[in-house]
């Protein structure tokens, strides 16, 4: 068990916090502003508490430059308005400066401050040692709260953990219990759903979830791999040519391993890669040469769902199809309204099919959904991540 802002004295102390503040933004207006509403439980539980808040965060890739276009200026004021309380907000070129030192040291118990966004300066990304120390200097103790980041070994991520004692925020620690939970101590049966175009990519989260789960549900572009693995037609399906031969021995593993692997039984197969094409839905054993699987079918549909629905834990990382047309989107949104009916502890990798849950308004049925896509993803291959393993221990 990882520490938390709830385990450490707070009061008239300085919390130095790492959230994330990558907020779409369009013309220097913030779009979607839901990753600040997220980070607000544990600034107020600061605030509360009478620490000194000061906030840090990247946004986008300004690539070690202070570009004016990345500055978290529209972040700070969200956030006041959000909190109902000023925000101090200093843009430095450096992110730390004499100004901002000052401004820190002038905090008064519960007030909170912005720094510029980190990765205006290059050593972020590389977890310079002198910029940790920079940072760490601003605070008493460390807060990383920002899970979508913590897969990084950045100055702001882990460096700063160097010097202060660091603890988790709310985010993180809900991140640590669904995720962690799901995969080292899950209800049985535990079931998996792979999905996604590339399969190179999952591969050590198949592999590190063949050691765990009871079943393994496979849908997406990465199933006709394993088709072609098996020696199935594929016709011009998407494959990752390179993985042929790994499929093939991903689905003798997981047969010595006792782990039922599920594949499509049926696909939506198009002419064409656009939504408007002519399609048609076929048997995984015919699929035409001269047409592409878009989304699995309506049997393999029927199959998933009642394996979903007799789990009691179920992970899912990876569209079933081109869920982005809407013509191939029957087979997430089936798969995802399972997850949404079922009593199982139902955990929502971040990025694709997060985004795919939301747009299909079944967030709020899901157990968890995580904010991170590739720190989910490092998570469930069994990796330690950086920004969490500086955590102290309880
Ligand atoms: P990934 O980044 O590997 O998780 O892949 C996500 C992408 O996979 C989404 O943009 C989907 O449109 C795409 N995808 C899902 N199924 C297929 C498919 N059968 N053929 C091509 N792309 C697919």
């Amino acid at each position: 068990m990882k520490k938390t802002v709830k385990d450490i004295d707070v009061k008239g102390k300085k919390a130095l916090v790492r959230c994330d503040f990558n907020v779409p933004m369009k013309d220097g207006v913030i779009t979607d502003d839901i990753r600040i509403v997220s980070a607000l439980p544990t600034i107020r539980y600061l605030i509360d508490g009478g620490a000194k808040v000061i906030l840090m965060s990247h946004l986008g890739r300004p690539d070690g430059e202070p570009k004016k276009e990345f500055t978290l200026a529209p972040v700070a004021e969200r956030l006041s308005q959000l909190l109902g309380t000023e925000v101090v907000f200093i843009s430095s070129d450096r992110v730390v400066d004499d100004k901002v030192k000052e401004a820190a040291s002038d905090l008064k118990d519960g007030q909170v401050m912005l720094l510029e966004n980190v990765r205006f300066r290059k050593e972020e990304t590389k977890n310079g040692a002198d910029f940790a120390r920079e940072l760490s200097e601003l605070g008493d103790f460390f807060v990383n709260d920002a899970f979508g980041t913590a897969h990084r070994a950045h100055a702001s991520t882990a460096g700063v953990a160097d010097y202060l004692p660091a603890v988790s925020g709310f985010l993180i620690e809900k991140e640590v219990k669904f995720l962690g939970n799901a995969v080292e101590n899950p209800k049985r049966p535990f079931v998996a759903i792979m999905g996604g175009a590339k399969v190179g990519d999952k591969i050590p989260v198949i592999e590190n979830l063949l050691k765990k789960v009871d079943t393994l549900i496979i849908g997406g572009g990465m199933a006709y791999t394993f088709f072609k693995a098996q020696g199935l037609e594929i016709g011009t399906s998407i494959l990752d040519k390179d993985n042929v031969n790994l499929a093939a021995v991903l689905l003798e593993k997981a047969a010595a391993a006792g782990v039922t692997i599920l594949l499509p039984v049926d696909c939506v197969c198009g002419r064409e890669f656009k939504n408007d094409t002519e399609f048609g839905i076929y048997p995984k054993d015919k699929i035409p040469s001269d047409m592409m699987g878009l989304d699995i079918g309506p049997e393999t549909v029927k199959v998933y769902g009642k394996v979903i629905k007799d789990a009691a834990t179920v992970v899912w990382n990876g569209p079933m199809g081109v869920f982005e047309m809407p013509n191939f989107a029957k087979g997430t949104r089936a798969v995802a309204e399972a997850l949404a009916e079922s009593s199982a502890v139902t955990v929502i990798g971040g990025g694709d099919s997060a985004a795919a849950v939301e747009q299909f308004g079944l967030a709020d049925k899901m157990t968890h959904i995580s904010t991170g896509g590739g720190a989910s993803l490092e998570f469930l291959e069994g990796k330690v991540l950086p920004g969490i393993a500086v955590i102290q221990d309880k």
